[in-house]
């Protein structure tokens, strides 16, 4: 008989994490982790297990005001979450609660769609152009928000401030939420447009560019009053979202610059070496301003490298999705492990030439 109570089960489709394989001796580039180690600062910072009988600061302050310095915006304007998908997830349930459409494109951040059905928020995915750009005019239709990362995922184009500018212009009665998840990569911030659009909600991470996927930190940088209600929202779900190691190692990390430059600068520079030699071997890929590259090859199918690279436990995202499905995401890891994943590619390209 079927089971009443199933009927009240919340029907979602789960976003799907990359792999994270449990064998040794991989090379792992399909993430978007960083492959230097975080700040010596953090690392240098011994926690005391003892403390973790007490709760952690409920609003985070020591994290808040320090982003708030390093940003220079008060602390009003600055949210912090667990990962920026915590905090993301948190905005969508915030902001976006309009009978209207939320826009954001057709390849994007695969979770954008699984927290809209989450939470039953209507949204429309206008399509990417041929090259993967954004086209701003299909954002100045009717809608209930607008969401989209810059660099873009998986793609790693980067829209200039001006498209950005012009696609606040278009939305000033809604919320418009840019996810620079890998903005320390070579792109632009959105930081600079804050003072002028107030329905402008920036949203960063620690993952990618400060090395640390493995603790959960992301925040929001935004007007105080989006800010107040992104916390009004927080504290009625979970006060303590944000745990004690993270609080602290999370202040050293922002507090080493130097090191994070340097780290960001090595990854940027990988890219371009790594890039070039791509496209000696006939792959393709747009412009990246993120730490990996959308590489796709005319001759050879992509899902056949992937699986071919993965039993040489080489590691790389392949997507079955429409319009990408030819596609590998490559994350940029260090020098030492691109000269391995191209090596693998030679003899992989040779072996099936003949
Ligand atoms: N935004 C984008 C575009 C991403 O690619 C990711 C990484 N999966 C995230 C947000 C979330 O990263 P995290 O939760 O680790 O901060």
């Amino acid at each position: 008989m079927a089971k009443e109570w199933k009927k009240q089960i919340r029907q979602v489709e789960p976003y799907t994490p990359g792999e994270q394989p449990k064998e040794k001796d991989v090379i792992k580039l399909n993430t978007n982790e960083n492959p230097y180690p975080p700040s010596p600062m953090v690392r240098k910072l011994l926690l005391h297990p003892d403390d973790l009988r007490l709760y952690p600061d409920p609003t985070a302050g020591a994290l808040i005001e320090s982003l708030a310095d390093y940003h220079k915006v008060k602390k009003e304007q600055v949210f912090v979450g667990v990962g920026s998908d915590d905090v993301l997830a948190m905005a969508f349930m915030t902001f976006f609660n309009s009978t209207k459409p939320v826009l954001f494109p057709d390849i994007t951040y695969s979770f954008y769609d699984v927290w809209a059905e989450l939470f039953r928020i209507p949204y429309e995915q206008p399509p990417l152009d041929s090259a993967f750009r954004i086209r701003k005019e299909d954002y100045y239709r009717e809608n209930g928000g607008v969401v989209f990362p810059n660099p873009n995922a998986p793609t790693g184009v980067f829209e200039r401030l001006e498209v950005i500018e012009d696609i606040l212009k278009h939305n000033q009665d809604v919320i418009v939420i840019i996810d620079e998840a890998y903005i320390d990569f070579g792109g632009v911030s959105a930081l600079s447009l804050l003072d002028r659009y107030e329905n402008l909600l920036v949203v960063r991470t620690f993952s990618k560019s400060r090395s640390m996927a493995g603790l959960r930190i992301g925040y929001a940088i935004g007007h105080p009053e989006l800010i107040q209600a992104l916390h009004d929202v927080k504290y009625s779900f979970n006060s303590y979202t944000m745990n004690r190691p993270a609080l602290e190692w999370g202040v050293e990390s922002v507090k080493d610059e130097t090191y994070f430059r340097k780290t960001t600068e090595r990854i940027i520079a990988t890219r371009t070496w790594f890039g070039e030699e791509l496209r000696k071997m006939g792959f393709s890929f747009p412009e990246s301003k993120a730490n990996f590259l959308f590489v796709t090859h005319e001759r050879f199918a992509a899902k056949d490298i992937f699986e071919a690279a993965k039993k040489e436990k080489i590691y790389v995202r392949y997507f079955d999705k429409p319009r990408i499905d030819n596609y590998l995401r490559i994350t940029i890891g260090t020098d030492e492990q691109m000269k391995l994943f191209l090596e693998f590619l030679k003899g992989y390209l040779a072996d099936k030439a003949c």
